[in-house]
């Protein structure tokens, strides 16, 4: 999938707020000519050479982070950024303060 330029303008946003210094580094040559990719990738649940397509296959969409210096490749999880959307969690409904009063 293409990064949109709303979608950039979110990571942008993303690494200000979230990353030491406001900015990417690279973790291996401690450079900051790090860039972010113009995709998003997605890593998929790995199955001993099967192809498996399925509605319940479990993907994790990326973005690429690469130093431009020492050639590292790193990610940011698309999720967290909040360019796609996330998987809905487990949650247990509170109870209805209301009823609890009554
Ligand atoms: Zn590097």
């Amino acid at each position: 999938m293409d990064i949109t330029p709303e979608m950039k303008a979110r990571l942008d946003k993303f690494i200000v707020d979230k990353f030491p210094g406001g900015q990417l580094y690279c973790t291996v040559c401690l450079g900051k000519d790090v860039q972010t990719s113009n995709i998003i990738i997605e890593l998929g649940k790995y199955t001993q050479g099967v192809l498996i397509i399925s509605p319940g296959a479990v993907k994790i969409p990326l973005v690429p982070v690469i130093c431009m210096t020492c050639g590292s490749v790193g990610f940011i999880s698309a999720v967290i950024a909040g360019l796609v959307p996330g998987f809905t969690k487990n949650v247990t409904p509170e109870k209805d303060k209301n009823k609890d009063a009554n």
